[in-house]
């Protein structure tokens, strides 16, 4: 899985999030905490 945000391998998906029905994958909780804030800027088509 790669971390939408940072672009980084993840190894272990400890952070999880599902956005309109897809599943996103992070490294950290501000990787994830970015996601949140703007999701539409790194959500996957
Ligand atoms: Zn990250």
């Amino acid at each position: 899985m790669k971390d939408p945000v940072c672009g980084d391998e993840v190894r272990t998906p400890k952070y999880r999030l599902v956005f309109e029905g897809k599943e996103y994958f992070f490294c950290s909780p501000m990787c994830m905490a970015e996601f949140k804030k703007s999701p539409a800027k790194y959500k996957q088509i």
